[in-house]
This record gives structure tokens, sequence and C-alpha cells, in this order.
């Protein structure tokens, strides 16, 4: 996992870094299906602020998915561009919102926070476009290829010499 190693920085109250780590992103599984990073590798800006007590971190970052449409199973990628902001006191009580889960033994865990950043950017469904007609429920097919739509009738032609047989009676 990549991390920062904090007390390399030394930051004194008053100084900002700004850090670039390579993030190894491992596939996502949503909905049971798997949707993969490309490229594999994504930058992830980190800004470290080191206020008087606390420490601010603000990530930033920009990485493609891509997998199966989650309407119609076509290929489908999503562009997830995330920010997000974590606080570290290491004066404040543990589960406090200004101790990070991402700090561990003074690192920050930019690989396991970026992916947490990522899952929480991604929209509710994965599709190949916003109009994805999907699958027809009846036969499976895809609608975006073969727009259709089942009548109400039964079609298995046995029915439909029991009407017509009823229609003489
Ligand atoms: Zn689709
Ligand atoms: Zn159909």
């Amino acid at each position: 996992m990549s991390s920062i190693d904090l007390r390399r920085l030394g930051l004194r109250p008053g100084e900002v870094r700004s850090e670039l780590i390579e993030v190894e992103l491992e596939p996502f599984l949503l909905g049971g299906q798997r949707y993969e990073a490309h490229p594999e590798t994504v930058p992830v800006g980190v800004e470290i602020t080191q206020a008087s007590g606390a420490t601010v971190f603000d990530l930033r970052l920009h990485a493609r998915l891509t997998g199966p449409c989650m309407r119609c199973l076509g290929y489908a990628g999503v562009e997830v561009d995330a920010t997000a902001r974590e606080f570290y006191d290491p004066s404040a009580p543990p589960a406090d919102v200004l101790r990070s889960d991402y700090v561990v033994d003074d690192r920050l865990e930019v690989g396991a926070w970026a992916r947490d950043a990522i899952g929480l950017s991604l929209p509710e469904q994965i599709l190949c476009r916003p109009e994805c007609a999907g699958l027809c429920a009846v036969c499976g097919k895809d609608l975006n290829a073969e727009p259709h739509e089942h009548t109400e009738r039964n079609p298995d032609p046995r029915w439909a010499a029991l009407e017509e047989l009823r229609g003489r009676l």
C-alpha cells in the first residue's frame, strides 16, 4: 500500500507540502460486477497542511474505471474525480473526527484512502450511456440493439387454437 511517512516530512506549524503518490488500484466489485482502473496506477495528489494542533490532509485524484454496464452488460466506462479531507491530531481521543483512520504509525495510508474516496465518488449505477435501455426482462435480448415490446397475448400457438375453438362454441 502506498503511504506517506509523516515524520519524514517534519512539517512545522503553518507549513504546507504537496505530495504526488502513485497508487495501484485493485479491481472494484460493485453489484456483483468487476470494474478495473485504467490505467491501474493513478497519481494521487495529497496536500498536507500543518496547523498548530492538527494536520490537515487534502486528497485529489482522477481515475477511470471500466466494466460491464449495469443494465445491458455491454462495455461501460466511468470517470471519477474525487476529493477528500482528513484531519489528524495525535492528542485527540481515538475515534475522534480529528483522528483520521488513515494515519497509522505516523504514516498516511494514501492507498486505502484513495480507494475509499473513489468508492464514495462512484455513481449509483455504472452505465454504457445514460439512456441505456437495458435487457428485455422477458426474452433477455439487448433492447438497445433490438427495441421491442412483448404484448400481453400469450404467444403459445396451442392457446391460440383453444381460443379459436372457444370462439366457435
Ligand atoms: Zn448499457
Ligand atoms: Zn424481449
